[in-house]
């Protein structure tokens, strides 16, 4: 999951443009918070990260945060509907770049190596309308898990039944 980004890529943003939307969202920006949201901005869409890799990434940039900073701002920029998080596995949250655009996207995650592959699907988009309207519920999100092993991870366990029969 650890998805490597350059300590220099991390100075690559505009301040003004996360300030305004910082202040937009009513919110004081904090230099923790910046940095938090701007290396998500700086690693784009797609980029699925827990608290331990965002401490890791600003830490090897060279800025001191503490852990519980880390997950501080993270609850917070989801709060202020900047990030996405979602539950990997049990204990284990992940959080992405809230994509724009009402795009909505599913994740399939392997249970042995954490490997995610994003995908769309209007038919899931489809039966959550259906559901909703049923249930009488207002649709705020839908956002599919789905967990399994990866290709490579099983290919790996194949290789490794046939060394040992
Ligand atoms: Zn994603
Ligand atoms: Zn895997």
């Amino acid at each position: 999951m650890a998805n490597r980004v350059p300590a220099a890529a991390i100075q690559q943003y505009s301040q003004e443009h996360l300030r305004e939307v910082l202040n937009t969202a009513g919110r004081r920006l904090t230099p923790q918070r910046e940095k938090v949201l701007s290396l998500f901005q700086n690693l784009g869409p797609g980029h699925h990260l827990t608290a331990d890799d965002v401490h890791h990434h600003l830490k090897q940039a060279g800025n001191k945060v503490s852990l519980a900073t880390v997950y501080r701002s993270l609850k917070l920029l989801v709060a202020m509907r900047l990030l996405d998080e979602g539950e990997w596995q049990e204990g284990l949250r992940c959080y992405e770049l809230r994509q724009g655009g009402g795009k909505v996207h599913h994740h399939m995650v392997c249970m042995r190596c954490d490997h995610t592959e994003e995908f769309v699907s209007e038919v899931i988009t489809a039966a959550s309308r259906d559901v909703s309207k049923v249930t009488g519920f207002e649709l705020t999100e839908v956002r599919l898990i789905l967990r399994g092993i990866c290709r490579r991870c099983r290919q790996r366990s194949k290789a490794a039944a046939s060394t040992l029969s």
